[in-house]
Parts: structure tokens; C-alpha cells; sequence
């Protein structure tokens, strides 16, 4: 009975405190970072640099210690006309259907089809003139090699939905997919692609609220996003104005409550063309990482109905099992342990010998990863609470 009752008291107080965090913040940050000032925060119409500005202005409601934005140069492929692929005199989808590879260098022509499989590879490997090579995705490494190799344009096809990314420099030679159905290999492709590299200046927004110690704890996410294909947007929803969000949120609260530690806020820039934002920033901090306790990385947010996966786990394992012991109280369904991988923002931290944990949130409501379909409304903020609650206990 009393053994009943406590567990009963533990779990009310701690529904409590995950209810008094509510999604309409990060509910309204998301439609603001969609919106279509920001271009989807891409490398066109000036998105990221007004994207920046916002969350500057976002920063300075609260009036922190210190607050600015850091700038620096790289390059980007973009892709602003409208490429087109034409299979036997049928339009594809742009987005849907195919899309160039992020690094296709320019492309225009008539192309004859030359298919390669696992035939092609076992008794000859000559290609005839102007012609695409047309290959099984099950085989793209390979034939992306050969392709490479003999500087021909590929189309790729395969039952998955293109995937979309942002690259730096142009690959050799172009390289196209094609979620096709087809019952007889296509015998003529028409492709037109006019990529180009574009100077850019990135900005990573920062902000500095002073505690009572000044060890550093630094939460980041990622604001940039991988913009457009000529007119098909990828929004980038959960992927990552979901974790933008949940960061802006945190600097909210932390702004207004006692603090024991120093807190610096990183909105970087660039994650999707390379973790260019956060690798610049720790080669060039704004604030002096001697003090840094460890960093908090949040990258999609929004859909935790699964839990959460820290990526760096096991190489912090302090870290980690604070959290489990705290998800007694929060409890989200899981919290999974992963090795590190340098897929987000933490990565350039651990690289450098800092203290870093990368949380990303699991569950199937978005199923779109670095697809148009990474839109608002199919953000649920499934587990928001949870996780914002599970966050803001373990920097305490
Ligand atoms: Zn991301």
C-alpha cells in the first residue's frame, strides 16, 4: 500500500512537470521557419541569412550577456533553373519521381540507353557513345564507380523515393534517380541540369546566459536545411526546424530561471553541406570552450513517440545513465545508445576532444528524411514534452 502510493505521488509530480511544457512555441517557430521568407532556409533568396536574423532577434527578447552572429565563407551546388528529365518522351516528377544527385555537374542532351548489370560487368565494360548508363540501384556503388571512371551521365532506378542532399564540388559526371515502373528498359533520355557553385556566406547564431558557475554547457541545433531543386522545396520540418525550436524553447525557459551553470546557445548553419557551421565554430569560438562542461546537440525533434537515440553513448556513459535515471520520471518509451557517427553537429565537438551527446528523436510519424515531404503538418511533436523535460532536468 504505502509502496503503491509513492510510486502513484513519483509519477503524478513528475506528469506534472512534463505538462507545464506545451508545444504552441515550437508549434509556431516551425510554421515561422517554413515560412516564405526563409526560402526552406536554403542557399537561394537570401533564406538562411534572414532565417539567422530571426533567430538573432528570437535571441535578443532576452537579453543575454552576449548574443551575435558569426559569419564565414564556403561554396554550395545549387540548382535554380528547373532541371527536367524526359524518358521516352514522358516527363518525370521532379521530387517524386527523380532527381539529379546534389554533386551532378551540368548536363544537357539526347542520350541512346546503355544498361549496365551484372551481365555488362562480366563480359564487357565498353561504353558506346552518347549514351546514359542506366543501372539497378541494388548495383549503384559500382556502377556509379564506372560511371565516374568513363565520365558518363547515370540514371539509377530503384522502388525508393529519391533522397536529396547538399554538396560542395560537382563529382565527375552527373548522376540521376529515377523512382521508375517500367516493363522494357527505357530507350531514350532527354536530360537537362544546370547546376552551378555558389559562394555563400553562413551564419551561426549565438547566445550566452551567465549562471552561477561559469562551466559551459552548449545546446545546438541546426536552422539550415537543403533548400531547393530548382522549384521542388524540401522543407525541412522535422530535419531541422523541429530541433531549432526545441533550442529556442530551452533559452526561453533557461533566460528566466536560476541558472547553475553558463549556457551558450549555438543555432549553426551548414550542417547539411558538411557540418560546416559547428566545425567552423569550434576552430573559431565566440566563447572560450576551456570552460566547456559538455554539448547537447539536438537534431529532428518532433518525432519522439518512439523516445530517443544519443548518438555518443557509450563513449559517455555519465552522461547517458543520467539520463536513464531522469527517464524514470519522463518517461519516454526508450532511450537508445548509439556509438558516434559524424551525422550531426556534436560531431566537430568530440573531434576536438569536447565532451558531446547528440539526441535524435524516434518514432514513424515522419517518415520524410531529406524529402519535400518533411512538412509542417505531418509534425506532431509526438514525445515533445518528454524529451524538452528529459533535456532541461540533465542540464540543471
Ligand atoms: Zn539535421
Amino acid at each position: 500500500m504505502n509502496r503503491f502510493f509513492s510510486v502513484s505521488l513519483f509519477f503524478l509530480t513528475g506528469t506534472f512537470t512534463v505538462l507545464a511544457q506545451d508545444t504552441v512555441f515550437a508549434r509556431k517557430t516551425l510554421e515561422i521557419l517554413y515560412s516564405k521568407k526563409f526560402a526552406v532556409r536554403g542557399y537561394v533568396h537570401h533564406g538562411q541569412e534572414r532565417a539567422a536574423d530571426w533567430i538573432l532577434k528570437e535571441f535578443e527578447k532576452e537579453k543575454p550577456a552576449q548574443v551575435g552572429i558569426q559569419e564565414f565563407n564556403d561554396q554550395v551546388i545549387i540548382f535554380k533553373k528547373n532541371p527536367s528529365l524526359i524518358i521516352d518522351g514522358k516527363k518525370m516528377n521532379l521530387g517524386s519521381e527523380w532527381l539529379p544527385d546534389a554533386d551532378a555537374p551540368p548536363l544537357s542532351g539526347n542520350f541512346k540507353v546503355q544498361i549496365l548489370d551484372s551481365n555488362f560487368f562480366a563480359h564487357s565494360t565498353q561504353v558506346v557513345g552518347n549514351s546514359i548508363l542506366f543501372a539497378p540501384s541494388s548495383i549503384r556503388a559500382k556502377a556509379q564507380n564506372f560511371a565516374q571512371k568513363n565520365q558518363r551521365p547515370l540514371l539509377i532506378y530503384g522502388n525508393q523515393p529519391p533522397l536529396w542532399t547538399v554538396k560542395r564540388s560537382f563529382s565527375k559526371s552527373s548522376a540521376l534517380y529515377w523512382k521508375g515502373n517500367f516493363s522494357e528498359p527505357p530507350k531514350d533520355v532527354k536530360v537537362s541540369i544546370h547546376s552551378k557553385i555558389k559562394n555563400h556566406t553562413f551564419q551561426n547564431v549565438w547566445a550566452v546566459l551567465p549562471g552561477k558557475s561559469d562551466s559551459i554547457i552548449l545546446i545546438s541545433a541546426h536552422y539550415d536545411h537543403l533548400g531547393q531543386c530548382g522549384p521542388v522545396m524540401f522543407p525541412g520540418a522535422n530535419d531541422n526546424a523541429s530541433g531549432t525550436a526545441m533550442m529556442l524553447d530551452l533559452f526561453h525557459h533557461l533566460s528566466k530561471e536560476y541558472r547553475p551553470y553558463t549556457y551558450v546557445f549555438c543555432a549553426f548553419s551548414g550542417e547539411e553541406a558538411g557540418l560546416l557551421g559547428s566545425s567552423y565554430f569550434v576552430k573559431n569560438p565566440t566563447v572560450s570552450l576551456e570552460k566547456l562542461k559538455f554539448v547537447v546537440n539536438l537534431d529532428l525533434m518532433a518525432t519522439g513517440e518512439d523516445g530517443i537515440t544519443v548518438v555518443n553513448a557509450h563513449q559517455e556513459k555519465e552522461i547517458y545513465q543520467r539520463m536513464l535515471e531522469i527517464n524514470k520520471d519522463v518517461g519516454l518509451p526508450q532511450i537508445a545508445a548509439r556509438s558516434n557517427a559524424p551525422n550531426s553537429d556534436h560531431y566537430p565537438f568530440t573531434q576536438a576532444g569536447y565532451r558531446a551527446i547528440f539526441l535524435y528523436a524516434q518514432g514513424p510519424s515522419v517518415k520524410a528524411y531529406h524529402h519535400p515531404d518533411d512538412v509542417p503538418e505531418k509534425v506532431l511533436w509526438k514525445g515533445y514534452h518528454q524529451i524538452f523535460h528529459l533535456i532541461h532536468t540533465l542540464i540543471q
